[in-house]
């Protein structure tokens, strides 16, 4: 009887439990309905591209929010790789990497990735995430230091929190105040600067050069994350540094299969080869985490080689980019950052974003608004995205969407 009333009491208050902790979750829930920064997802119903079907809306839509930048996500030959190596090698590994989870297509991709950035060595992720978060606790210790813009990614700030090195934060892209920072940080043993090669809410570059000179004069290393330049940008669509001539000035680069290079998943860190093999050992996100499946492996390999083939697709990107930035700022709206294929159309007001992209559906076009806390509060905005796989005529569309809706709502007159 005792017992019974024991337990009984005990289920009593798990079921409190639960109900307060529903309850907090609801009432966070209903404030961020309030300030209108809810982010719906709306369910896409066919294959990643330029035309696609979107749950709710009849026929094609036109897709300018994708980070498919050089449209192979859905290339025939992509598609038809990650088939084969899904037939050969199978859906997974069940495992980790140093158990059995290694494949021959693992080594090559690896290889190939070493081969496109230039550099020594390559170690292979789940995702650009799990790299930037299994980076610099290894690399970096309490005598190091750490030097990171304001602005970038999430997934580098979590990184850069588990490790043990000191932090100084530089104000974006702000050449003067890195500078103070890496007098600050003279003492430590190791520095190493931090940054997006491209920020992915605003399109703009870091600029590399300066960057490279600041850390060559204090005698640090420079990392850049290469999500939003890997594949087009530069020459050869090596990326940030290619671009802006610094391939051989920056030490580490981590970037994602998840975008230009066939969108599906995974990402990487190319480096030193002693980096990369101290990664193998101690990387936890790379330790305590599955094999990428062998047909991702086999989509971005494919991917890679097309790449390294040739660079008429991502050339054919740019081409397109500059007709929808020099459009839209001739109609009177404001796009941040410059030559690069996210044109953020800046408009403020959270709301105002979240509605013109609703309206914008209407008019064929998927675009999202992005707000606080991806954006700054203000800063509101709809990211549009621009990919080798949309034609002139979908830009011009797009442009011409914008222009009704950016009228409907006041933000051009
Ligand atoms: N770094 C940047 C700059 C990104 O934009 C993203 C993706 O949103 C990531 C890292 C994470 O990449 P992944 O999707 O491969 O985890």
């Amino acid at each position: 009887q005792c017992v019974r009333i024991v337990s009984s009491c005990g289920s009593f208050r798990g079921y409190a439990a639960a109900a307060q902790a529903r309850s907090v979750l609801e009432n966070e829930l209903a404030a961020i309905r309030a300030a209108g920064t809810w982010k719906g997802e709306r369910v896409i119903k066919s294959k990643q591209g330029a035309h696609i079907h979107v749950d709710g809306s009849r026929g094609d839509i036109l897709n300018f929010c994708a980070n498919n930048y050089l449209g192979l996500s859905s290339h025939p030959e992509v598609v038809q790789a990650g088939v084969d190596a899904l037939k050969m090698y199978g859906a997974g590994l069940s495992s980790v990497r140093f158990i059995c989870g290694t494949q021959d297509i693992h080594k090559d991709l690896e290889q190939k990735l070493a081969k496109f950035h230039e550099r020594e060595d390559c170690i292979l992720y789940a995702s650009c995430f799990d790299a930037n978060a299994g980076l610099f606790e290894v690399l970096l210790g309490p005598d190091d230091a750490v030097l990171s813009d304001e602005l970038n990614h999430a997934s580098i700030i979590d990184g850069i929190r588990l490790c043990r090195a000191k932090r100084f934060r530089y104000k974006h892209m702000d050449l003067n105040d890195l500078e103070d920072k890496l007098k600050e940080a003279e003492s430590s043993r190791l520095r190493l600067v931090v940054t997006d090669g491209v920020f992915s809410m605003d399109g703009d570059i870091a600029p590399l050069q300066g960057i490279c000179d600041l850390a060559e004069k204090y005698g640090a290393m420079v990392f850049i994350d290469e999500c939003h330049a890997t594949g087009f940008l530069g020459a050869r669509g090596r990326g940030t540094d290619e671009l802006l001539g610094v391939m051989d000035r920056v030490q580490i680069v981590n970037s994602t299969l998840g975008k230009a290079l066939g969108g599906a998943a995974g990402g990487y860190t190319v480096g030193p080869k002693p980096l990369i093999e101290l990664l193998r050992q101690r990387s936890r996100p790379y330790l305590f985490s599955n094999s990428l499946p062998p047909p991702v492996v086999g989509s971005a390999t494919r991917a890679v080689e097309l790449l390294l083939a040739s660079n008429e697709i991502a050339q054919s990107m740019a081409a397109k980019t500059m007709r929808f930035r020099n459009a839209m700022t001739q109609a009177g709206f404001t796009i941040s950052g410059a030559a690069h294929p996210i044109c953020p159309v800046m408009l403020g007001d959270a709301q105002l974003a979240s509605l013109m992209a609703d309206d914008m559906l209407n008019f064929g076009v998927y675009v999202i608004g992005f707000s606080y806390p991806v954006v700054p509060k203000g800063k509101a905005r709809i990211r549009v995205q621009i990919s080798a796989a949309h034609t002139d005529q979908d830009i011009d569309h797009c442009v011409d969407a914008f222009i009704q809706t950016g009228r409907k709502h006041g933000v051009i007159s």
